[in-house]
């Protein structure tokens, strides 16, 4: 499991994260949720590696791993403008991160199909992604995040550009995926809706802090400050 212990992130003199200390459970689906310029994406970014913590330290399963690279914490991302490689196909981009690992052949060939499946493309493999919809897209983006079996998923409001229909189909699949891969997702979005329907726990972030972390129930039924209950409150 992941115990972050007091993260701090400054650009100059704005701080972006303030003493940020949270456990995340193996296995667990966490939602990061807040109003924007909160310090979620900040903050994956400080789990996946890409920015450095002003303070505090991370571990993993007790090891700690604050200076750890990226390429060493074994996580999956996908971002909101999931970034696929244009120029390569559906099953190129899928066995982009085997191929990183210099997986062998006959492996990753039975690799991507298995997430091809997994993730509803089949006859899909040899499009290149501008012909694919949207919704299709952002499945390529979820199966190349998970084709090499990261401990960890981030997700940084993956489904945002999806209309509202495509999301709820997007959100069915991320949870399926969750279940039947038992992987780590840690995953952000603005909408309450959506992290009441996925998350085991959520954390709720306002200016660089985490103000409460509990079960969905835990809160909404017994918000810790006003700023909580009036976020939830908040329909989108
Ligand atoms: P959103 O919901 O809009 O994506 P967020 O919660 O993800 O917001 P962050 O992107 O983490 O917010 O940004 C938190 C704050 O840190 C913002 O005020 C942002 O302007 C600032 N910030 C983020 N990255 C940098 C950077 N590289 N340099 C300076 N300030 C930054
Ligand atoms: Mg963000």
């Amino acid at each position: 499991e992941i115990k972050v212990a007091g993260i701090g992130k400054s650009y100059g003199a704005f701080c972006a994260l303030k003493d940020v200390s949270l456990d995340i459970g193996r296995g667990e689906f966490l939602t990061l949720l807040g109003p924007s310029g909160s310090g979620k994406s900040t903050f994956l970014m400080v789990l996946a590696g890409f920015e450095r913590p002003s303070q505090g330290k991370l571990f993993r399963d007790g090891v700690d791993i604050t200076d750890q690279p990226p390429e060493r914490r074994s996580a999956g991302m996908v971002f909101q403008g999931y970034a696929l490689f244009p120029h390569m196909s559906v099953a190129a981009n899928i066995a982009f991160p085997l191929r990183v690992r210099r997986k062998p052949e006959d492996e990753i060939k039975r690799r991507v199909g298995e997430m091809v499946e997994r993730v509803n493309l089949l006859g899909h493999e040899h499009k290149l992604p501008a012909k694919l919809s949207g919704g299709q897209q952002q499945r390529v983006a979820l199966a190349r995040a998970l084709v090499f079996e990261p401990g960890v998923l981030l997700l940084d409001e993956p489904f945002s550009a999806l209309d509202k229909s495509l999301r709820g189909q997007m959100q069915a699949e991320m949870k399926r995926l969750h279940e039947e891969t038992g992987t780590t997702f840690v995953f952000v979005t603005h909408d309450q809706s959506e992290a009441l329907a996925l998350s085991s726990r959520v954390s709720i972030f306002n200016h660089g802090e985490v103000l409460q972390v509990g079960t969905p129930q835990e809160v909404y039924e017994r918000p810790s400050s006003r700023f909580v209950a009036e976020f939830l409150g908040e329909i989108n």
